[in-house]
């Protein structure tokens, strides 16, 4: 592999987001945006959700369908991308439309965009990087896994649908497992 470049993008309230050690990171979570492109992604995460904070929802790394590597948040940061393992984590975003934009769509909850194989390079690149850099990194999981929690259709409020489904089916977790000195969080 050549050498992977990480774009350096960080988001204003970066600074703003409780500091962490190294130490503290044990795991890896692979996301996909939902959302149609990166710019779109970037709107997503510039809102804010934490008015104490001035914070958002953003991952620390966002990777294009061309491959190209932005760091959003540095890893020395907690961001929220993941409820309940925030605190112990790195968070992967993949830009992948998933269900949009009809996440909760009862019969939309099918996700059709394949992964592109420069973005999964840069993936599998970037997560030898990542593993170099924190020797605690022994975990790797979906948001998918983390988070099964189960709400109400947008069309039909008496059908239960996942409110989580990224990275979803097509994500290749063979590849990555078969690639990447991590284990699968369970
Ligand atoms: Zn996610």
């Amino acid at each position: 592999m050549t050498g992977l470049v990480i774009h350096q993008a960080h988001l204003p309230y970066a600074g703003q987001l409780d500091p962490r050690e190294a130490d503290d990171i044990d795991l890896v979570v692979i996301h996909c945006t939902e959302l149609p492109d990166l710019a779109t992604a970037r709107e997503f995460s510039l809102r804010i959700h934490y008015p104490e904070s001035g914070t958002g929802h953003c991952g620390h790394y966002y990777i294009d369908r061309d491959g190209r590597v932005e760091q959003w948040i540095p890893p020395d940061r907690v961001a929220h991308h993941v409820r309940g393992f925030n605190q112990r984590s790195l968070g992967i975003e993949l830009i992948n439309r998933g269900r949009y934009p009809h996440w909760l769509h009862s019969n939309r909850q099918a996700m059709t965009e394949n992964y592109a194989a420069e973005q999964i390079t840069s993936l599998l690149h970037l997560l030898t990087i990542l593993c170099r850099a924190n020797k605690g990194l022994r975990w790797i999981a979906g948001h998918e896994q983390l988070d099964r929690e189960k709400v109400p259709a947008t069309d039909n409020p008496h059908l239960q649908v996942c409110r989580k489904r990224d990275p979803g089916p097509l994500f290749p977790w063979e590849k990555v497992l078969r690639t990447i000195p991590l284990k699968a969080y369970r």
